[in-house]
């Protein structure tokens, strides 16, 4: 067992950075006030809170009294789609979305079909970006929600959320896009991008979890989730999560700071590995558009073996990934992203996402290339699957 961690997981989460840390700290100690309460302690917990809604607006072109502090980035997908149908349901019952957004997406639109409303569900291209125009294809007169994630968890691939923008203001109908995994590796723009509710997460980007925020654009028909005292101007009650949305705003200014630069490091390390395992293991399939993904993600499927045995290799050497399979109830369910692209149920079993930060390095990703071919190599030797193909050939 390697002492030394290689973390390649940060599109599941990050690191609270120090300096993110060191802004929480006192709002966990000395300064404990509730933001509700008039004295100066509150008023000092209420002032910051107000600081990084600021901070978080700035960050995505908005403004403060448009972005409301959620529990996490899947409370407010839940928010944005429940609050707008409901709100909505006169004008009509339908909602647009894709089948690769995150379960936050999915499982909300499969709860409102239960509640009467009817889903469209477009499917991506093979390269797993959704081409606009069969977006526009599903229109009708009583859709009111288009919801069309900014990029993938999974493979990274970034939606054409300008051109959806367009659509949805040309037709009327509100754009809401999960943007948990884009803010601080792309540049956000709710005013360009023609975009109605959007949603993020504090701990994909350096900040603590359990904080989220969604923007709602002003005049936004929306009905509250929670139900409880006038926090967030009575749209969302329950005490705030001080520290937290503290950590929050501290972590948005820093992740907006130099963006392109950011970006054009984490494509080294990404093209690296992608080139890399292309080369050193046969067979292997890079997963989603090579061009239009996040900067930092890789995603691939080894032919013959499966991800999570890969993974498990991997962490005995320090190195931390993730796979597309996730073990429910006993049996290994591929992801439905990775099928939406086509792959067949035994090649979108063998898949590896790779999710770089700024603090990787060349180093460790030359230390994967090292190690990962004979991982491969050792699993497939014991892989049915592998021998059967080798002697068909
Ligand atoms: N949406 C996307 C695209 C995500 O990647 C995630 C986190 O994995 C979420 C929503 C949920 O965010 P949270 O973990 O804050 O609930």
């Amino acid at each position: 067992m390697s002492n030394h961690i290689h973390y390649f997981d940060n599109a599941a989460t990050t690191k609270i950075s120090k300096d993110v840390l060191e802004a929480m700290l006192p709002f966990l100690n000395e300064s404990y006030g509730n933001p509700s309460s008039i004295y100066s302690l509150g008023r000092e917990s209420k002032r910051a809170i107000e600081d990084a809604r600021e901070k978080v607006a700035k960050a995505i072109n908005a403004q403060g009294n448009e972005i409301f502090f959620t529990g996490s980035g899947t409370e407010s997908d839940n928010w944005a789609i429940k609050g707008v149908a409901f709100a909505n349901e006169k004008k009509g019952k339908h909602i647009i979305t894709t089948n690769i957004e995150h379960h936050a997406v999915l499982n909300t639109c499969k709860y409102l079909e239960k509640k009467g409303f009817e889903i469209s569900y477009v499917p991506v291209e093979k390269n797993g970006i959704v081409d606009p125009k069969n977006i526009l294809k599903e229109i009708r007169g009583d859709t009111i929600l288009l919801s069309v994630m900014f990029a993938n968890n999974e493979i990274g691939t970034i939606q054409p959320i300008k051109e959806i923008g367009e659509i949805a203001k040309e037709k009327k109908i509100y754009f809401h896009t999960d943007a948990v995994q884009a803010l601080g590796k792309l540049e956000i723009d709710v005013q360009s991008l023609n975009v109605d509710l959007l949603s993020v997460s504090a701990h994909k980007i350096n900040g603590p979890k359990g904080v989220g925020a969604l923007f709602v654009k002003k005049g936004t028909d929306i009905e509250n989730l929670l139900h409880g005292g006038g926090q967030e101007t009575k749209r969302r009650g329950s005490t705030e999560n001080v520290a937290g949305i503290v950590g929050f705003g501290k972590a948005v200014e820093l992740t907006s700071k130099d963006i392109k630069g950011k970006s054009e490091y984490l494509e080294t390390l990404r093209e690296m590995a992608v080139e890399g395992l292309l080369k050193s293991i046969p067979d292997t399939i890079v997963n989603g558009d090579r061009e239009r993904r996040l900067p930092g993600n890789v995603n691939v499927c080894f032919k013959y073996i499966e991800g999570e045995s890969i993974l498990l290799f991997l962490d005995q050497l320090g190195i931390f990934a993730s796979s597309g399979s996730a073990c429910t109830s006993g049996s290994l369910e591929p992801s439905h992203v990775l099928l939406a692209l086509g792959l067949p149920h035994e090649i979108a079993h063998g898949s590896l996402r790779l999710s770089f930060s700024i603090e990787n390095t060349e180093e460790e990703v030359k230390y994967l290339l090292e190690k990962l071919p004979q991982i491969v190599e050792r699993l497939r030797m014991m892989s049915p699957l592998y021998v059967d193909s080798r002697k068909k050939k």
